[in-house]
């Protein structure tokens, strides 16, 4: 089995040496994405032909002295809901079986204008859609640490491929957390920038009003590095932010003194948190205090509120972006259907998977004439209550530092019969998407073995000062620095 690759400024050192080229790099990254594939199943496909010629041709530009960026040669992975032109992407579901995109995303664009080599897309629960990637239609990826273990979702297959150093680094989605829960599970920093921070043009739309791009990597400064290269406004997303992208790498000199940390008194109080995990967090918060950062209770009155808001506009939207699934214009199509209304009926039953049709009913129902304003409309007003709670709490202290699960991975199959107790799992990280905030979650412990991530989150392009805050924290902790154990 071929090493796991080292971080993106240790591959940079070896490519800018001239020791390794970027060939042999992507060369490595496939073999092991191959060499572990059955054990974790991180993807859903592989790039060899193409990924080799796109390592080629950075080897060219690297000897020519035009070196795109720091990023040039170096292996990614993406979530498997982000189109590239001449690649198949399926959002783990049947129904978009034998769809090959013909353009690609700004993300995918910004990758290739960066130099970066996209070596795979990764595994997923369809249409991210659930919290384990148990909900793929090519059954779940395995958690590196303990593959009985799920690896979180639904990025899993990212969060996995990273942790276990297939790729340094790789992108997902996060509409509810989808980002966050797999870095905390797998060990590793998954940030989810500001809404509207990356371009959504090619991502595949699950809630539009949510749905975020970002990034995992093992350590914060990384994440920064990523994040400059994909954000930044694109006149083909009408959310994406005009505001400029600062130099978030640059900005990270390990100080957090004259900083003040919320904590927010709702989230320790938490019925179904292990206390294992919150007491990582709070070594954490000590940690950071011991380098200089100021703590103070918050509180957020209806975080109560955030889960049951959040899978009322999430299934909402989906219900809605869903609808163009209809085997007309992408992916599959059923076969002897007896006429157009019997054949979406048929597609639509034969393409999507189960937790996918739960969301498109819950979704239809609550946008129905009489349940619409009980449902959607009371969810869009606390949503607004949800917002102003942070508003209320950034007045005093500069961000929000709370377990980003409640608990660490739990066993694959212990939550597939019980929708809600899965859904149970997003308690602390729905709320960044319903308020649009930045949010990171950087690895702070273990317990039993498994990883414990710690979240933290800032008011809307405060990007910056959590990765300052979690890029402090790693310098002074060593929990990154993990590797899960080889396989044998
Ligand atoms: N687990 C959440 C859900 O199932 C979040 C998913 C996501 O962020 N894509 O909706």
């Amino acid at each position: 089995m071929t090493e796991p690759l080292g971080s993106i400024a240790e591959l940079r050192e070896v490519l800018d040496a001239g020791e390794v080229s970027s060939v042999q790099l992507v060369g490595r990254a496939l073999a092991r994405a191959e060499a572990l594939g059955t054990r974790l199943n991180a993807f859903l496909g592989l790039r060899s032909e193409g990924a080799r010629a796109d390592a080629a041709r950075s080897d060219e530009r690297r000897a020519r002295g035009a070196v795109r960026s720091p990023l040039d040669g170096i292996p990614v992975a993406v979530k498997d809901n982000m189109v590239m032109q001449g690649e198949p992407t399926t959002c783990a579901s049947r129904i978009l079986e034998g769809f090959v995109s013909p353009y690609s995303s700004t993300l995918v664009e910004k990758l290739e204008a960066a130099g970066a080599v996209v070596v795979g897309r990764t595994n997923m629960d369809e249409f991210a859609m659930g919290s384990s990637t148990e909900h793929s239609v090519a059954g779940p990826s395995h958690n590196p640490w303990d593959p009985a273990r799920a690896a979180g979702g639904s990025s899993g297959g990212s969060a996995a491929a990273v942790a276990a150093g297939i790729v340094p680094a790789a992108f997902g989605s996060d509409t509810g957390g989808s980002i966050r829960q797999p870095a905390s599970f797998c060990g590793v920093v998954g940030m989810k920038p500001t809404y509207g921070r990356v371009s959504r043009w090619g991502l595949v739309a699950f809630a539009s009003s949510l749905d975020q791009i970002g990034a995992f990597a093992r350590s914060a400064a990384e994440v920064a590095l990523l994040l400059e290269a994909v954000s930044g406004h694109d006149p083909r997303d009408s959310t994406s932010a005009p505001e400029p992208v600062p130099s978030w790498g640059q900005a990270l000199d390990g100080d957090v003194s004259g900083l003040t940390l919320g904590l927010p008194r709702e989230y320790s109080a938490h019925d179904g948190i292990d206390p294992a995990v919150l007491a990582c967090v709070r070594d954490a918060v000590a940690e950071l205090e011991r380098a200089g950062a100021k703590v103070c209770e918050v509180s957020l009155p209806h975080a109560h509120t955030a889960v049951a808001t959040y899978y009322l506009i999430a299934t909402a939207e989906a219900s809605s972006n869903l609808a163009r699934y209809d085997g007309v214009r992408y992916g599959r199509r059923a076969e002897a259907a007896r006429g157009l209304t019997d054949m979406y009926l048929r597609t639509r039953s034969e393409g999507f998977g189960a937790e996918v049709k739960r969301r498109i009913l819950l979704g239809t129902y609550v946008l129905s004439a009489g349940y619409y304003d009980a449902y959607y409309r009371k969810a869009q007003q606390v949503r607004t209550l949800l917002r102003r709670d942070f508003e209320t709490a950034f007045r005093s202290c500069d961000a929000l530092v709370t377990p980003t699960s409640p608990e660490v991975a739990f066993a694959l199959g212990s939550r597939t019969e019980d929708p809600l107790r899965m859904y149970l799992s997003d308690v602390f990280t729905v709320s960044a998407n319903l308020a649009g905030l930045p949010g990171v979650s950087v690895p702070c412990g273990f317990s039993d073995g498994l990883p414990v991530g710690l979240q933290v989150l800032g008011p809307p392009l405060e990007e910056g000062r959590l990765l300052r805050i979690a890029d402090t924290y790693q310098r002074r902790t060593a929990f990154h620095g993990q590797r899960p154990p080889e396989p044998v």
